[in-house]
C-alpha cells in the first residue's frame, strides 16, 4: 500500500511554500498558521509573514505589537503570542530537544518540526493523517507523512472520500463509505471569538479607552497576553 501511495504522491504532491524551505523556523510557522486555519488562507500569509521575518531571530526581534497585527484575519491570535514567545526561545538558546518545550508547541507540532525539518523517523498525526490510516487499517512509516497529508485533503475526504480516484483502493476496506460530520463547526458570527477578533482588530488600529470596547472581550484577550491596559488606555504589547 505504501509504495502505491508514494506513488501517486510523485504526480500529486503539492507544492506548498513550506514545503520548498526545509529549515525548522519555516516548518514552525506553517504548522502553526495550519493548526486553526485553512491550507489555501495560510498559503499567501506565510509567504508574507517569512518575506518579513526570513528567521527566528528576525521574529524574535520584532515588536509583539507588529507581530500581533500581521496575524490579524488568521483567527485564535494567542498563536502569535506563543510563536513570537517561540521564537524568541530559539533565538536565545537555539532550538530544543525537546521541541514541545516551546511555548504553543504540542505533541503534532513537534513531530511535523521532527520530521519535516531535522529528519525524524517519526509520523506526525494530523488529521489527515489518521484518517487515511484508520480508514485503510495500514501502518505507514514516517516517509509517507507528506503522501498520506496531501491523500487526506484531496482525495479520502471526512464525509465523502474519493475513492474513484485514489491509489489505495484496491485494498482499502472502506471504499465507498460514506461519513457523517462528527460535529458541526461552532458559528463565529456573533460569538465571543467573534467579540474578541473584532476588539482586537480595533486595538490594532490604535490604541483606545477602555471603556470604548467590549469589557469582556478586553479581559480575555488580557489573559492571553494579547492587550495591554495602562491608565485605561488599550493597546498591543511591544
Ligand atoms: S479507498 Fe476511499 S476510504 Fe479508502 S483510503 Fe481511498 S479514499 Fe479513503
Amino acid at each position: 500500500m505504501e509504495s502505491r501511495l508514494v506513488a501517486w504522491h510523485a504526480e500529486h504532491a503539492a507544492d506548498f511554500p513550506w514545503r520548498r524551505r526545509r529549515d525548522p523556523y519555516a516548518v514552525l510557522v506553517s504548522e502553526v498558521m495550519l493548526q486553526q486555519t485553512q491550507t489555501s488562507r495560510v498559503v499567501p500569509r506565510f509567504e508574507a509573514w517569512i518575506d518579513r521575518w526570513p528567521t527566528a531571530e528576525g521574529l524574535a526581534a520584532a515588536g509583539l505589537d507588529d507581530v500581533i497585527r500581521a496575524w490579524q484575519g488568521l483567527g485564535y491570535n494567542r498563536r502569535a503570542v506563543s510563536l513570537h514567545r517561540a521564537a524568541q526561545q530559539v533565538a536565545a538558546h537555539g532550538w530544543p530537544e525537546d521541541l514541545t518545550d516551546l511555548p504553543g508547541v504540542g505533541a503534532y507540532t513537534a513531530a511535523a518540526i521532527g520530521r519535516f525539518a531535522f529528519g525524524a523517523h517519526v509520523l506526525p498525526l494530523d488529521t489527515n493523517v489518521v484518517r487515511v490510516t484508520g480508514r485503510t487499517g495500514v501502518e505507514f512509516g514516517p516517509a509517507a507523512a507528506e503522501a498520506l497529508m496531501d491523500l487526506g485533503r484531496e482525495v479520502c475526504l471526512a464525509r465523502v472520500p474519493r475513492c474513484g480516484s485514489c491509489p489505495l483502493a484496491g485494498g482499502c476496506p472502506s471504499r465507498g463509505r460514506r461519513y457523517e460530520p462528527l460535529r458541526k463547526q461552532s458559528r463565529f458570527e456573533g460569538s465571543f471569538r467573534q467579540r474578541r477578533a473584532e476588539t482586537l482588530r480595533l486595538v490594532a488600529e490604535r490604541a483606545r479607552d477602555v471603556q470604548e470596547l467590549d469589557g469582556a472581550a478586553v479581559n480575555s484577550l488580557l489573559a492571553d497576553g494579547l492587550l495591554q491596559v495602562e491608565d485605561r488606555r488599550v493597546r498591543l504589547p511591544v
